[in-house]
């Protein structure tokens, strides 16, 4: 494996059908997922590693961030990934801030893009920075940030990019919390709270795979979990059509159930996508370890 800092290095050593997942670091199960999937469906396999500031709407957030390179990089040899790329700021950025920005104003109306002002935009320069200067054949992202993928998958279609995009299925710890780097802040209590965030979310889902279309109804079950909890302020739970994250009162077509909470001073999201299936409409919960996630895991116990 090897780590290089620049584009011009990553495409030099493209070779075949190339997949590239981009991440933050601080990698958990949900990143080695897509890690996985590239590796069964590529010959090489790229992961890009930078925490994106253009993208981080509060200082505070950006800098307490976790960052371990030394443990990424084990455990992304271990995934079998062929190059890391870790720029820095002046790779990614060679003005700042950078006069070209990448905006999707219809589609980051609501959810995220309501509480986090500029996110998105900063998302969606930052994945089309990436995608122009890796030039994978692929790119992987996970389910678990659901308005992320829809505008992703957007930009592809709207700037011509020459990539297929994957969503992937998010990775569940055991008692369902859904796996964050954000979640090695939660404190011991915390976690345990946080678990109403996922619980609501599989009731509503049980409705819905029982045939109820009614969003509202899904949207009240979870909002009822997760008010159990004095804990979880919720900031929102909202059902959103997947390829165009318009609100949806009914499921007519692929929606998502999302939402997101603070939790002590951690800001989780969550959701549940909901797919057609033959005669209606199916919840994907998901995947559960069957093991405590590596999150926990200090960098000396992960090269073990
Ligand atoms: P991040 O490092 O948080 O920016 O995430 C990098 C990629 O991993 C994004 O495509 C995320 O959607 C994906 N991801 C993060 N958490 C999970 C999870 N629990 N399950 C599946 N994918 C995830």
């Amino acid at each position: 494996m090897m780590i290089v800092t620049t584009f011009r290095e990553v495409r030099q050593l493209n070779r075949g059908r190339t997949g590239l997942v981009p991440t933050m670091g601080f990698l958990h199960e949900g990143h080695i997922s897509l890690l996985e999937a590239a590796r069964t469906e590529c010959d090489h396999v790229v992961m890009s590693l930078f925490v994106n500031p253009l993208q981080f709407d509060e200082a505070e957030d950006l800098r307490r961030y976790p960052r371990d390179l030394e443990r990424d990089a084990a455990i992304a040899e271990q995934a079998g990934v062929d190059v890391i790329l870790a720029p820095g700021v002046g790779e990614m950025y060679p003005k700042w801030p950078p006069d070209t920005v990448v905006k999707l104003p219809a589609m980051t109306a609501m959810l995220e893009g309501a509480f986090r002002p500029g996110h998105f935009d900063g998302v969606a320069t930052v994945v089309t920075k990436l995608l122009a200067g890796a030039q994978p054949d692929v790119a992987y992202f996970g389910r678990k940030d659901g308005q992320q993928l829809a505008v992703v998958k957007a930009l592809v279609r709207d700037l011509s990019l020459p990539v297929d995009v994957r969503g992937l299925p998010t990775i569940r710890e055991r008692d369902g919390l859904a796996l964050s780097s954000r979640n090695v802040f939660l404190s011991p209590e915390d976690r345990g709270a946080a678990l109403v965030l996922s619980a609501g979310l599989m009731a509503a889902a049980d409705a819905i795979d029982g045939g109820s279309i009614d969003a509202g109804a899904a949207c009240a079950i979870v909002r009822d979990v997760v008010s159990s909890q004095p804990g979880v302020q919720l900031e929102y739970v909202e059902m959103a059509a997947q390829d165009d994250v318009q609100s949806a009162d009914t499921i007519e077509r692929p929606a998502f159930l999302s939402l997101a909470a603070k939790v002590g001073d951690v800001r989780l999201i969550d959701n549940i996508h909901i797919d057609a299936a033959p005669g209606g409409f199916v919840a994907d919960r998901g995947v559960r370890l069957d093991r405590p996630s590596v999150l926990y895991a200090a960098a000396d116990e992960v090269s073990a």
